[in-house]
């Protein structure tokens, strides 16, 4: 199993939202804090990221970096 997380570039977030529709594992969510643009931004809600990079690749301002790690066998 892969476990993934992500890095928001908050500042550079427009809140279009694709990268939560693009997530098949429903774990985004806009945060109700807003940018120095006056945006809401995306944050993860939970720990289900598998780092399929998604929504990185439907960013259209490259705002998400995905990382990703081998699960422990434990
Ligand atoms: S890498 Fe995949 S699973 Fe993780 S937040 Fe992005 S779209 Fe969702
Ligand atoms: S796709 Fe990019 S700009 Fe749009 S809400 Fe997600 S992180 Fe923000």
């Amino acid at each position: 199993m892969i476990r993934g997380t992500i890095i928001v570039a908050t500042d550079i977030c427009k809140a279009c939202e694709l990268c939560i529709t693009a997530c098949p594992q429903d774990c985004l969510e806009m945060s109700p804090n807003l940018n120095v643009k006056s945006y809401h931004y995306v944050q993860l809600k939970n720990d289900t990221c598998t780092g399929c990079v998604n929504c990185a690749i439907v960013c259209p301002d490259s705002a998400i970096t995905v990382y990703r790690q081998a699960k422990s066998a434990t």
